[in-house]
């Protein structure tokens, strides 16, 4: 019988469950403090759970939070593996990495970006070169945040977008949207200003946990793209590379490859999996976005633009806050028993897959 208790109403349950989970596992645990506060004030951390040998050459990692509200997920799967599975269930000579939200500031404050209103997963670049451009986002950059929520200002803002979306179709509309934009730092998917403090916090991770493994298998929760409920397992390696012959060794035919023009994301630039893959060129990475869906793209705008107009224009510590934080958090988190119950069958079989995985490597 499943139950779902290992999911939580907001940040700090969260971090209070899977610290006690990863405690009784007998984990060893590490704590980075963004220096950022939540809502009520709380201190915002992200949390790392190692189980098994100190000098495990294989590691199966899960990370929850990248983009912030999209944590609940992860993190519910993260505490219900830690109650279930714990270090009893490691092959031998493979360790386990859990990164409990890694942008805290996002999960605490219900948005998908960091405290520096950085896309997490577009800022992965190198920013001492010139940054990716985006000419879609730049014509439509003031119509994508208006400055009112209702009203002329905003009516001409979505007249304007939907001539832009008429004029260039679905497809480049919400690839100029989403695909990663670095000239706006109020917008949305924005991944420029520098290194976030998430992505420092991941090189980290990296430098004191994962350098000297030889195997290393990630998978990065995220929601909110594709079918309600649906895991999709999506990887960015180059069609017939190593890195993809691996994915598909670990995780057989339902695997989404972006390389070949499969998926929902749009992104291109600055994405986790560079950063796993270049800081660990000499391990055998194998790294796979597990994206459950939940609603369509377009209340993800609709979502994603309150939310940017609260944080640009708004208070966000007013009443005006709340119904848009409401609208955050079930966009990206359902919060119903069927969802956790697909998300977490999924979660426990990608997870699985990815210990054999490791296993198997020569
Ligand atoms: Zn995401």
């Amino acid at each position: 019988m499943t139950t779902f208790q290992t999911f939580s109403t907001d940040y700090s349950e969260a971090r209070e469950k899977f610290l006690t989970a990863a405690h009784i596992a007998g984990a060893t645990m590490a704590h980075h403090e963004s220096g950022t506060r939540g809502p009520r004030g709380e201190a915002l951390f992200a949390d790392i759970a190692w189980l098994g040998p100190d000098d495990a050459d294989r590691v199966v990692m899960t990370i929850s939070g990248t983009h912030g509200v999209e944590g609940f997920c992860g993190s519910g799967f993260q505490i219900d593996w830690l109650r279930r599975k714990g270090a009893a269930a490691l092959p031998r000579g493979v360790a386990a990495l859990h990164v409990h939200a890694i942008n805290p500031y996002g999960f605490a404050w219900l948005r998908r970006v960091t405290e520096e209103g950085s896309d997490l997963n577009r800022n992965f670049v190198d920013h001492t070169k010139p940054y990716p451009q985006n000419p879609g986002y730049e014509e439509i950059a003031n119509a994508v945040v208006p400055s009112a929520l209702s009203g002329p200002i905003f009516e001409a803002a979505e007249a304007k977008l939907r001539a832009y979306r008429a004029q260039v179709g679905e497809l480049a509309f919400f690839r100029a949207l989403t695909g990663g934009q670095y000239t706006h730092s109020e917008g949305l998917f924005y991944g420029g200003g520098g290194p976030s403090w998430s992505n420092r916090t991941t090189h980290a991770i990296i430098d004191r946990f994962l350098t000297r493994r030889t195997d290393i298998a990630i998978l990065d929760f995220h929601t909110g793209l594709g079918p309600y409920g649906y895991g999709d397992l999506i990887t960015h390696y180059e069609p017939d590379s190593p890195g993809s012959k691996r994915v598909h060794a670990f995780w057989g035919e339902a695997v989404t490859e972006s390389k070949r023009g499969q998926g929902v994301s749009q992104a291109l630039h600055g994405l986790t999996h560079f950063a796993y893959n270049e800081a660990l060129s000499k391990a055998r990475v194998t790294i796979a976005t597990l994206e459950f869906g939940a609603y369509d793209r377009e209340s993800n705008r609709r979502a994603l633009r309150a939310d940017h107009w609260l944080h640009t224009y708004g208070d966000p510590l007013s009443s005006e806050a709340e119904p848009i934080r409401a609208t955050m958090r079930k966009q990206f988190y359902p919060d119903t028993d069927e969802w956790k119950e697909m998300m977490l069958f999924r979660g426990h079989q990608v997870v699985r897959q990815a210990f054999q995985g490791v296993t198997r490597e020569p």
